[in-house]
């Protein structure tokens, strides 16, 4: 017999995450990988930020605080969503847990009963479909082809939705696509999840790494969509923050009230110090985002330009996020069958970490992050070049 739950049994293990630890396990071993796995900012978090935690730290700011998060921290919020994103919230509707990650799977917890369906984006980020099965929901895959760059539409949305149906999922900027989706087929979305009563789960964890665009909030389309929307966002990427493990959700003050309740009984409070590094991010000064931001803009340059240029390979334009995610078919055959084989293949004889697309719902496609330095990427470019010159014969 075993001890296992079915629950635990049924959860796939994080292929991004999992990348990760394997790229790093060989780097401490001495092997040069180039690591394109890691869904995490190279930059340090900025200085002002990691002064406020430390000042609350000095000044004994160490003990519990309310579970949804400090009054001070759920106003720089609203503060933020005003300015930014010309959005009203009050206080009471904002609640911030561990991680970004956190909010997804409570709001899950929060809103599905057993058989309710949750529409999903293919390409998706990995944790969505195995946080739906946590919480006995179902997960419904709906196509964003690559032929439309990634992006999901109304119609293809509309079409998968029964009278199970209770979320829809937006992530734009996406992970891992890094497709934004544009401002009308954005309101056509709006427009079906009011039509047709659903909440629509709106994780806009990439919003400032846009280029050439603003990005543009699915709750700012009018009062209707606002109070459907679970408006999610963090400081893991704007701020280059991710192991502080803190994000945010804005919405419907019931639904806050049902997640608050989930908190209570399972974490408590987001960490005390951390908080309030976190106000400081908000209302501190904001030219550490777009210092980072133009950076990984002349990157993403950099490697469209080069996969593009990359027998086998072919690579859609990313507006957003800091992830591309190019067609392999080209490198696939009977040996390397696909993305999997081709990732084990690339990791044991170039020594390059990509995420295969499998685990993003793409097994033809492969996920390449370019939340590292230049050099790393030239070395790691010119590395995936020769291995796919020899798979091709080129
Ligand atoms: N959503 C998406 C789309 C992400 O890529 C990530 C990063 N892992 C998260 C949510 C969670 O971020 P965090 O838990 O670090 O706030
Ligand atoms: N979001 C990042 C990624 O996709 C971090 C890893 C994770 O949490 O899945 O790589």
């Amino acid at each position: 017999m075993s001890w296992i739950s079915d629950r635990a049994r049924n959860c796939a293990p994080s292929p991004t995450l999992g990348m990760n630890s394997r790229a790093n396990a060989l780097k401490a071993q001495g092997v040069d990988v180039v690591g394109f796995g890691a869904g995490e900012p190279d930059f340090d978090t900025p200085e002002h930020i990691k002064q406020a935690a430390i000042d609350a730290l000095q000044r004994g700011f160490t003990k519990y605080t309310p579970s949804s998060g400090i009054e001070d921290l759920r106003r720089a919020i609203c503060e933020k969503l005003q300015r930014e994103n010309e959005l009203r919230y009050d206080p009471k509707q904002i609640i911030v847990s561990i991680g970004a990650k956190h909010t997804i799977y409570n709001i899950f917890q929060a809103v599905l009963d057993p058989g309710d369906e949750v529409l999903i984006p293919v390409p998706y980020w990995v944790s969505y479909p195995e946080q739906v099965k946590l919480a006995d929901g179902v997960p419904v895959f709906v196509d964003a082809p690559e032929a439309n760059g990634f992006r999901v539409t109304a119609a293809a949305l509309a079409e998968k939705i029964t009278p199970r149906t209770k979320i829809l999922v937006v992530n734009s900027p996406s992970n891992p696509s890094g497709a934004v989706i544009e401002p009308d087929e954005l309101r056509r979305i709006a427009e079906l999840a009011v039509e047709r009563n659903l909440l629509v789960l709106s994780d806009e964890i990439y919003e400032h790494l846009t280029y050439g665009r603003k990005h543009v909030s699915i709750a700012s389309f009018g009062p209707e969509i606002q109070q459907r929307t679970l408006l999610v966002n963090g400081f893991s990427k704007a701020y280059s923050m991710t192991g502080w493990r803190l994000g945010w959700l804005a919405g419907n003050a019931e639904l806050v009230a049902a997640m608050g309740r989930i908190q209570d009984q399972s974490t408590s409070n987001p960490t005390s110090f951390a908080q309030c590094g976190a106000v400081a991010a908000l209302r501190g000064p904001q030219e550490c985002v777009a210092t980072m931001r133009s950076a990984f803009q002349d990157r993403r340059d950099y490697i469209v330009r080069r996969l593009n240029a990359i027998p086998g390979i072919s690579c859609v334009l990313p507006e957003g996020a800091f992830y591309v995610l190019p067609n392999i078919g080209g490198l696939l055959s009977e040996r390397l069958p696909d993305s999997d084989a081709l990732a084990e293949h690339l990791l044991a004889g170039v020594k390059i970490a990509v995420v295969p697309g499998s685990g993003f719902g793409v097994p033809h496609n492969m996920r390449l992050s370019y939340a590292t330095s230049m050099a790393q990427i030239e070395k790691g470019l010119d590395r995936l070049e020769a291995a796919a010159k020899e798979l091709t014969g080129a």
